[in-house]
């Protein structure tokens, strides 16, 4: 199987690349960053932090998918969108990890999943995907009108969207156990004079700083206790490595429109 990864030179990409470089099963069979990047050229390996292999960044995305299985993309949303006409019209899998998508955006993905499969999660942690499913649950055995959801997340300085795409499915997760649609009731900003909170919204908060990986909480506070459920990624390798695996399952199934709940089987 031949592996491709857009936007290798990024944070998340040198990542996926040493992940990659290590399969027994499957090749690398390229990768790509935004033309004109100065990482352009950089032998693959070197990049990752590993010997050269011989390849280097290529800022040609058609040729990635046309020589690729399956491509990895945690880029951008604009390049994502991209990145999925390409994989249907090369018959390629895609499996993204690019958060911010707008829904006309996703739409586009839903689209491309018509034609091959692709595989898109905010989070690809077990953990957090874990995390989903409790959250659900547990919004569902608690009653709007006595218990309030508040979902708290920190980020490292340089992320660029807020709040997270794994906070906001978070948030769609407590919002479906209880119901409703998180548009309808999500607070995602309070600032200045914002009245008493209301009964049923689901309230977002954003932290960022220094080097933080990704921790996220969802607050369930109730009249006289408070529950509390959290997940912090220590290490980047955990959303590498369940796009690995996303990708070595999306390679065998039918064209749809997955997510990791279905590469785990939860
Ligand atoms: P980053 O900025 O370090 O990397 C993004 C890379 O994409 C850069 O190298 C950039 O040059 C490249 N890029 C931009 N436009 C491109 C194009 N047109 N073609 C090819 N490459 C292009 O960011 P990062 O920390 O690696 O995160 C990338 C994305 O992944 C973000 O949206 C982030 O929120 C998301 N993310 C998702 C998960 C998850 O588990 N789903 C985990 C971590 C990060």
């Amino acid at each position: 199987m031949r592996i491709g990864i857009v936007g290798c030179a990024g944070r998340m990409g040198r990542m996926l690349l040493r992940e990659v470089a290590v399969l027994p099963m499957a090749e690398l069979s390229g990768g790509t960053d935004r033309p004109g990047g100065y990482e352009i050229g950089t032998d693959l390996g070197t990049l990752a932090g590993l010997d050269p292999i011989g390849v280097t960044v290529g800022d040609n995305p058609d040729m990635l998918f046309g020589a690729s299985d399956v491509v990895i993309d945690f880029t951008t949303p604009t390049a994502t969108v991209g990145h999925a006409g390409l994989a249907a019209r090369h018959g390629a899998a895609l499996v993204v990890g690019t958060t911010g998508l707008s829904a006309p955006q996703m739409d586009v993905l839903r689209d491309a999943g018509t034609k091959v499969p692709v595989v898109q999660a905010a989070n690809m942690s077990l953990g957090v995907n874990l995390l989903l499913g409790l959250v659900k649950r547990v919004s569902a055995a608690l009653e709007a009108s006595d218990w309030d959801i508040e979902i708290v997340e920190m980020h490292h300085r340089h992320k660029v969207d807020a709040p997270s795409g794994t906070a906001l499915a978070l948030g769609r997760a407590a919002a479906e156990g209880r119901g409703v649609d998180l548009d309808a009731v999500k607070e995602t900003v309070r600032d200045g004079h914002t009245g008493p909170r209301q009964p049923g919204d689901i309230g977002f908060a954003t932290l960022r700083g220094g080097d933080v990986v990704g921790d996220h909480t969802v607050v369930f506070a109730g009249a006289g206790e408070r529950l509390e459920l959290t997940h912090k990624a220590g290490d980047r390798a955990i959303f590498a490595k369940g796009a690995v695996r996303a990708a070595l399952w999306a390679a065998n199934q039918k064209p749809g429109f997955y997510g990791m709940e279905d590469v785990l089987g939860l």
